[in-house]
């Protein structure tokens, strides 16, 4: 997909998400079988607001540029472990993520089967991903094994 047509199709979809926020508490409630969101009408819609401005900021474009059509073009060798920091979940804006203590998060859906159809399993894909969420636990490897002076 090219990338005007990406960040279009991402623009519209935040707008039709913008459209049914009233009801979104309500839909993300019964998708993830979580009562908390429909309970907590309020909050949940004014973090619905914000994590779809976050979204809108470039995830989304990302999406449907790089993850949904497998571009693997834009892959690079990462390794490391996730930190459980929460900043690549929309820098903290995501409204499903969840604090687990003073200074880690967890994902409040990361069981559902629906998940893998989102940004977040994906992540980090390359050094961009990391840089820009300033990811503290993963980082690009070169892809040659390094070769030590004694050995050339
Ligand atoms: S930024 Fe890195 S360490 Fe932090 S939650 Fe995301 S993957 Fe985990």
């Amino acid at each position: 997909m090219k990338k005007h047509h990406a960040e279009k199709i991402a623009l519209a979809l935040v707008f039709i998400f913008k459209c049914l926020l009233p009801v979104l508490p309500a839909v993300v409630g019964l998708l993830f079988w979580k009562k908390q969101y429909l309970l907590n009408y309020r909050r949940t819609s004014d973090k619905m607001t914000i994590h779809l401005n976050a979204i809108s900021q470039g995830p989304i474009q990302h999406y449907f540029q790089d993850i949904l059509r497998f571009n693997t073009e834009v892959c690079e060798p990462v390794q490391g472990h996730c930190s459980q920091c929460g900043n690549c979940c929309l820098n903290r804006q995501c409204v499903f993520l969840e604090q687990s203590s003073a200074d880690t998060f967890i994902c409040g859906i990361y069981s559902s089967p629906l998940r893998r159809f989102s940004n977040c399993g994906s992540f980090p894909i390359n050094g961009h991903d990391i840089e820009r969420y300033q990811c503290p636990t993963y980082r690009v490897v070169s892809p040659y094994p390094v070769m030590h002076l004694q050995q050339i």
